[in-house]
């Protein structure tokens, strides 16, 4: 674990053109949920020695993302890149030597990350920005793991030696004092291109220490590398399990509204509301998991909330009162206690309901029913009861 002294601020660059990507913003594309950058912003803000992090996206690009609801809280600046990375990552420099003055100190480490990197881990920033601190500019390098050819036209030249090569990651880090001479030697304007940090640090002579990559630390290049990134980041985010019971005797009138489908012929439940069971479960589930306390609180069984009440609209108000404070519903496990009506018929129905409810997929929800083996109330036929599980993830 890298030492407070190695505190550090991050420049994260995403200006390029996606060229590779048959045109798609790389960038903005959905992975496991949300967009790729911000993956691998919330990857730089989980990383204990990041203090500070300014982002470089194309111009157009950079207004969404300044207002975007999964933008880490240290995120201090969003900028406009310029056509090359070099001018890019520079215009970052410059908005954290405006927006940071308190961090004009020479030996402040600034790592420089590709916006495509999501999957970077914190014991690897950790780890450059040690090396930083200790020798004033490191770079993350894995081993070459394929054999390499010179290229000549559709022939293959010459085979390369393998030995003593390697493939540079970021997040790349340098001090401030040498990167501010590298850019006093070479003006990120100039006619040199560099296509690293790295490389603009060794036309300076400076020595950049080496520290072991992490082979995992995928590019989101290609299509495909998309694909690879959602494999990796699916189940990252946080999640929790809220459960929820309730029960309602048969009441007067008809139809029966349970699950968020109404059973023709079979009697009512009696309640304030619609007496739909399994919604007012699934809300106080959903409530628990969000530790937005209960349905009772929410809805008081009075003259404050609507007569005959929709456990839809009980369950709308939950699920929008989640989003806002950044979860959103994945699973729901439902069991029905009700020794009548029978139930089994109309179960898939309820799933798709619930499942519309709270758009998530169909398999994401799992209804059953239980006779009550009569016992207790339900097992007499005089009341229904629902018990629910539901599971949330973190949206930010
Ligand atoms: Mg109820």
């Amino acid at each position: 674990m890298a030492s407070r002294s190695a505190a550090a601020d991050a420049i994260v660059v995403g200006a390029g053109r996606s060229t590779r990507m048959g045109g798609m913003d790389k960038l903005a594309a959905e992975v496991a949920g949300r967009p790729l950058l911000a993956w691998t912003l919330g990857a730089l803000a989980a990383a204990p020695v990041v203090e500070r992090i300014v982002v470089v996206a194309a111009p157009e690009r950079t207004a969404g993302i300044a207002r975007a609801d999964w933008l880490p809280a240290n995120v201090i600046d969003v900028v406009a890149g310029g056509d090359r990375r070099q001018e890019s990552v520079h215009a970052g420099f410059v908005a954290l030597i405006a927006r940071a003055p308190d961090a004009a100190d020479e030996a402040g480490v600034v790592l420089v990350h590709d916006a495509a990197r999501p999957l970077v881990g914190s014991d690897l920033i950790g780890a450059v920005a040690a090396a930083v601190a200790e020798h004033g500019a490191a770079i993350p390098v894995v081993p070459v793991a394929e054999t390499l050819k010179r290229l000549d036209g559709e022939l293959v030249g010459a085979t390369v030696e393998r030995a003593g090569l390697g493939a540079a990651q970021t997040p790349q880090g340098v001090r401030r004092d040498l990167l501010q001479e590298a850019y006093r030697r070479f003006p990120a304007d100039g006619p040199e291109t560099f296509t690293d940090e790295a490389a603009l640090l060794e036309a300076c002579s400076i020595p950049v220490h080496v520290v072991p990559g992490e082979p995992g630390n995928l590019k989101v290049t290609l299509p495909a590398d998309l694909d690879r990134a959602a494999l990796a980041l699916a189940g990252r985010r946080a999640t929790r399990t809220g459960i929820g019971h309730d029960s309602h005797r048969f009441g007067p009138g008809a139809p029966l509204r349970l699950g968020g489908v109404e059973l023709d012929g079979a009697p009512a439940l009696a309640g304030h509301s619609d007496g739909d069971v399994a919604l007012h479960a699934l809300a106080d589930a959903l409530l628990g998991a969000t530790g937005l306390g209960d349905l009772g609180r929410l809805f008081p069984a009075d003259e404050r909330t609507p007569r005959g009440v929709a456990g839809a609209v009980l369950v709308g108000e939950v699920v929008r009162r989640a989003a806002a404070a950044g979860w959103r519903p994945l699973t729901v496990d439902m069991t029905i206690v009700a020794a009548r009506p029978r139930l089994g018929a109309h179960l898939d129905r309820m799933r798709d309901a619930i499942a519309e409810l709270l758009d998530v997929p169909p398999d994401a929800i799992n209804v059953k029913a239980s006779s009550g083996n009569l016992d207790g109330p339900e097992g007499a036929g005089r009341s229904i009861s629902a018990l629910v599980m539901a599971t949330v993830e973190a949206t930010r």
